[in-house]
């Protein structure tokens, strides 16, 4: 008989691998045995030559869960004598690896299982399988077993034990297996604490709360969420007023992907997505009409859908009948709760009522967000579903911290040849995120068991960031590298496409510190490796009251005229729009130059130009203006472009002047803000290409907050494309400082693996 090695790498670890290769070597009657290897699993399997083959095409085409990226097959002589294929249990060295899946959304058959009457687990809100469930939101230390897991508390009764040990159950190894005679179970909390129910009666009481147009705190998979009727006006506003956030899009969870459709335009595309175990909340595009109120995502053409992903989730939704937003338990700029009592204290002016349960959460994990565009999706939040799967780093060198930026925080652990990126931390605004940063260094420390031998951080050294990676660089005696933010961008999309040479990097975001001491954020950098060189950016603009500007895009719009033509360039309508109160101030500050910090930031001239559209004059929050400056040049044709200036030799600085006054010459002659807005995108696109020509490189990358803008990354593409350049976006991680981690670890590996 034929017998084979077979080496699988890929996600296939705690996802239920082993028990469906036992099952599908079974059924072919072969022979051998399969067990966790240190990069993924192996086999050996003997049988007929036939069966073998058959075997090794099964493997090849599992489903999600189970992602397998490469099988290595390879003869072996015949083994005598063998009757069985086992489960082979692996040696402790060998499964405290770096291999630890994500949490996974309810599986088909657990879903069919707890909306089946007379079944064990018949409206059991925890109930998961090998497919599907908590991993790392559970996982204390690895190796992964239940007794390092938060499941450690609850003893498994006979049946749950039975299934745990059968290597023919779904159930074989799921070490978070649960049922509702031996498994975690709901209450039904006052603020405060005093419980109200228990058990199904906690989760009805729960859903008529939400009925009654209360605000929920749910303690989800990944921490504590809030929950209201997203077709009730009035709990909305509510929920507004009480978590301090007046415009910012709220998420929406929907009962069941025929809810969804009925609220948003969904392609079979995104609907895999949405239904896949990573089960993101997706930005979808709202149909006109549906019964979500406005107040949820105000202004806004998308939305942020996703559908239940546990059974918890599921069975309250059920109980709803309707959508319900569901957003992340905090307030204002603070981190998720995800501990019984700090949700409490923390969430009890916010909620009306809890529903709660004894499974303690060991690590908060957000929510995943992604948008699906016409080239695949974009990640714009990882977490949930995603962290903390690794990947590929270029350069072998030693272990090494990186702790990423100021705004949505990650950890990057770089280590034997790979990266492992940390769930979303948020903005580092508040002591409480702060104190989140240094946990999940500690976290991630203990978790992988690596001693860094290097640390990495920006440039700027006022983030809190920045600030625990110095402390720990003297607490550890390890050299710190400091890592220029649009060079961590330009590093993180070059590495995530294997890019090894001298690429062209379009780094274009709101903010970052430059090596000259000025805010940069429209730049052209060519990245080799450890190194970058400035060859592009736009003209430095002041920014009147600094950080300011950044929620107030008149002060932009100020500070660009005053750097080009002029303040009394202002049309006087435009003024009148302002509020001729707030101008004269911002006039006065120019003029003084008094807290006028010079940006060549993409993101402020944005936001500048969405203010002379007459788009967006006012206030808002982060990303407002350009994000309706983005929707509003979607509703129009391509039509025309704005003019650039381009100065200088080595470094081609963009001078806006040309654009701004073609612009303002629009606006004063009736052009709808839907063209001006299409135009000045188009103008960007010219800008990517004039610095791809200059730059002179066939690979350019993109990376920064402003290529979030579906529309903006799609023309510069295209632009580049067409002159035959090879532009690459990011696609496992977010183009926003969501990646700025991994790219100041890759930074900081190719700098060890040079030296
Ligand atoms: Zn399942
Ligand atoms: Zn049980």
């Amino acid at each position: 008989m034929p017998r084979v090695r077979i080496a699988v790498r890929g996600i296939v670890q705690g996802v239920g691998f082993r028990p469906t290769a036992f099952r599908l070597a079974a059924a072919r009657g072969l022979t051998g045995w399969v067990r966790n290897h240190p990069e993924g699993v192996d086999l050996e399997v003997q049988g007929a030559a036939a069966s073998l083959q058959a075997f090794l095409a099964d493997l090849a085409v599992l489903p999600a869960p189970i992602r397998v990226d490469q099988v290595e097959a390879e003869a072996l002589p015949e083994v005598a004598d063998e009757r069985v294929f086992e489960i082979r249990a692996s040696g402790a060295g060998e499964t405290a690896l770096p291999v630890v899946p994500p949490d996974l959304a309810t599986c088909p058959d657990c879903a069919q299982e707890i909306a089946t009457p007379g079944e064990r687990r018949h409206r059991y809100p925890f109930t998961n399988c090998t497919y599907c469930g908590p991993r790392y939101t559970l996982i204390e230390s690895l190796p992964y077993d239940r007794p390092r897991t938060t499941m450690k508390g609850f003893p498994l009764c006979s049946d749950c034990a039975k299934e745990y040990r059968d290597p023919s159950d779904r159930r074989f190894h799921a070490q978070p297996v649960a049922c509702p005679a031996c498994g975690p179970q709901l209450r039904l909390e006052a603020p405060g604490g005093l419980r109200l129910a228990e058990r199904d009666d906690a989760l009805r009481g729960a859903a008529e709360a939400l009925l009654r147009g209360e605000t929920l705190a749910l303690k989800g998979l990944g921490g504590y969420q809030l929950l209201v009727d997203a077709t009730s006006a009035g709990a909305v506003q509510r929920l507004r007023q009480r978590k301090r956030r007046e415009e910012k899009p709220f998420a929406v969870m929907f009962p069941n992907p025929e809810a969804l459709q009925d609220a948003c335009d969904v392609s079979d595309a995104e609907t895999a997505l949405l239904t896949s175990p990573a089960a993101p909340i997706l930005l979808v595009r709202r149909r006109k009409g549906g019964i979500v109120v406005p107040e949820v995502a105000p202004g806004n053409p998308r939305l942020g859908a996703f559908l239940p992903y546990t059974p918890l989730h599921r069975l309250l939704l059920e109980a709803v009948g309707r959508p319900l937003v569901c957003t992340s338990g905090n307030l204002a700029d603070e981190p998720m709760a995800f501990r019984d009592d700090e949700a409490h204290s923390r969430l009890g002016t916010l909620a009306d009522v809890f529903l709660a349960h004894d499974r303690p959460i060991v690590r908060p994990v957000d929510d995943s967000v992604l948008r699906m565009d016409a080239d695949g999706p974009t990640l714009l939040r990882r977490a949930r579903g995603y962290a903390p799967l690794a990947v590929p780093l270029p350069g072998e060198g030693p272990p090494v911290l990186a702790l990423g930026a100021h705004q949505k925080a990650t950890v990057a652990l770089g280590f034997q040849g790979r990266v492992v990126l940390s769930q979303h931390l948020g903005d580092l605004a508040s002591p409480e995120s702060a104190d989140l940063l240094a946990r999940t260094v500690d976290d991630l420390l203990a978790f992988f068991r690596v001693r860094p031998e290097r640390l990495a951080c920006d440039l700027h050294p006022d983030y809190a960031s920045t600030r625990l990676a110095e402390r720990l660089a003297a607490a550890w005696n390890l050299p710190l590298i400091r890592v220029q933010h649009h060079h961590a961008h330009g590093a993180a999309c070059a590495a995530e496409h294997g890019l090894r040479g001298p690429v062209l990097a379009l780094a274009w975001d709101g903010t970052g510190l430059g090596t000259d001491g000025t805010i940069w954020g429209g730049e052209a950098l060519i990245v080799d490796g450890p190194a970058f060189r400035r060859v592009g950016h736009l003209k430095p603009f002041p920014l009147p009251g600094g950080e300011a500007a950044v929620k107030e895009p008149r002060r932009s719009a100020a500070g660009l005229l005053a750097a080009t033509l002029g303040l009394e360039a202002l049309p006087p309508a435009l003024r009148d729009a302002f509020g001729a109160g707030a101008w004269a101030p911002l006039c006065a500050m120019l003029d003084r130059g008094v807290n006028c910090p010079r940006t060549s930031s993409l993101g402020r001239l944005f936001d500048a130009v969405s203010a002379l559209a007459g788009i967006h004059p006012e206030r808002g929050f982060e990303g407002q203006a350009a994000m309706e400056l983005e929707f509003a040049a979607e509703r129009a044709a391509p039509e025309g472009t704005y003019p650039w200036a381009f100065q200088g030799g080595a470094v081609r600085v963009a001078d806006p002047s040309p654009l701004v006054e073609a612009l303002l010459h629009d606006v004063a002659t009736g052009t709808a803000p839907e063209v001006v807005a299409r135009r000045f995108h188009a103008a960007l696109a010219d800008l990517a290409l004039g610095w791809a020509r200059h730059g002179g490189l066939p690979d350019v990358v993109l990376s920064g907050g402003c290529f979030q803008n579906a529309l903006l990354t799609g023309l510069v593409i295209e632009r580049l494309a067409a002159a035959g350049f090879r532009a690459h976006r990011h696609r496992a991680f977010p183009p926003n400082d969501g990646c700025i981690a991994f790219g100041q670890a890759t930074v900081a590996a190719l700098q060890a693996h040079g030296s």
